[in-house]
């Protein structure tokens, strides 16, 4: 009988910043669609998500992938958390998103979102002397060449990876620090850009043990003159994508100054050591909107300009966000009476 390994991923209870965890099962044939994988169950108690004295936690598949790791008929299954009587769990922030996009289901939004990210060896970025610093930013933004580039073959296997799984990568670039880089995930509807963006961040990280690199999402990995980490959220409706659309996004970044501290408490835990108005984007204070600023909370890219439709930039959001509440907060803001967390 020929079987399946499934790799079961869900985010976790940590506090304040969500983790990934997964475990694999062995599945007897092979799997097809959704409902050929199982329903399974986790140790709450093991992942802040139970108590120990009723510590089971129900693992519920919502969508599956190529393993693009294991060999043989291997699949990645991300599964939303439920509780044991069968709610969704108080974690399940997915569960909340799904009824969010279903809510504003005619709004056809889409988003794509920038994933940045450090990676550290022996405790400091990968490329970094053993003490002291690198020569300051400015050559290291998609640069070229030994001494500028720092990570780029475990970078070129990750994207690899996404794409042979089947996500929706659409692009990567190194950043502005030594050791940090960038993928795009998108444009898509906001649970698949969710799920895919969760899905290529474990990628990265079980990549990550292969050479010993941990992935750091942090928004402010290392203080002083460098730059964070971010995860800007694009974002369009079929309104913003129509002709005439420009109206739109203006009437939605009037929409979005209004709700500006309530999404503030979903980008991401440490965003404040990021948005400190010194390093691009503006402090985590102030809202403000512009065309191809990216001194702003929000940028209408150029592009969008030149047509009079297109997409915003939410600058905002934090490297350790996590998009479904991103998404969330986006949805119902823009499209719905506004946000409340
Ligand atoms: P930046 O110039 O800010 O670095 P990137 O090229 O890194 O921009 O990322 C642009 C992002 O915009 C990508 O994730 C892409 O999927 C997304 N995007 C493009 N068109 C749309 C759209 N119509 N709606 C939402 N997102 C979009
Ligand atoms: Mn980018
Ligand atoms: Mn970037
Ligand atoms: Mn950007």
């Amino acid at each position: 009988m020929p079987h399946t390994l499934a790799e079961y991923i869900w985010l976790d209870g940590s506090q304040p910043t969500t983790c990934l965890r997964s475990k694999t099962k062995v599945i007897n044939g092979s799997v097809q669609q959704l409902k050929d994988i199982p329903e399974w169950g986790f140790d709450g108690s093991s992942t802040q998500q139970a108590e120990g004295h009723f510590s089971d936690c129900r693992l519920r598949p919502v969508r599956f992938f190529h393993d693009p790791i294991r060999a043989g008929e291997a699949i990645l299954v991300l599964c939303e958390v439920f509780t044991a009587d069968k709610h969704p769990h108080p974690t399940n922030t997915r569960a909340r998103l799904r009824e969010s996009a279903r809510v504003h289901k005619e709004a056809e939004s889409w988003f794509g979102i920038e994933q940045e990210y450090v990676l550290f060896s022996d405790g400091r970025p990968f490329g970094w002397p053993v003490s002291g610093y690198p020569a300051p930013q400015g050559p290291y933004y998609c640069a070229v060449g030994e001494g500028n580039v720092f990570g780029r073959e475990l970078v070129e296997t990750h994207l690899q990876l996404c794409l042979d799984a089947g996500l929706h990568v659409c692009g990567i670039n190194a950043e502005v620090m030594p050791g940090q880089w960038e993928f795009q995930v998108g444009p898509l509807p906001p649970l698949a850009v969710s799920d895919e963006l969760w899905v290529a961040r474990w990628l990265l990280q079980r990549l990550g043990e292969e050479s010993q690199i941990h992935v750091c999402f942090d928004p402010k990995p290392v203080k002083g003159d460098w730059n964070g980490s971010g995860a800007h959220t694009n974002f369009s409706t079929k309104q913003m994508r129509a002709s005439g659309g420009l109206q739109e996004i203006e009437l939605a970044c009037q929409k979005l100054s209004q709700t500006h501290d309530a999404h503030m408490a979903v980008y991401g835990a440490g965003n404040e050591q990021r948005l400190t108005g010194l390093h691009e984007t503006c402090d985590i204070k102030t809202f403000r909107h512009g065309v191809s600023d990216r001194g702003a909370s929000i940028r209408i890219p150029m592009p969008t300009v030149d047509v009079q439709c297109g997409y915003f930039e939410d600058r905002r959001p934090a490297a350790n966000c996590d998009p479904y509440l991103v998404c969330r907060a986006l949805i119902e803001t823009v499209c719905g009476n506004g946000f409340v967390r």
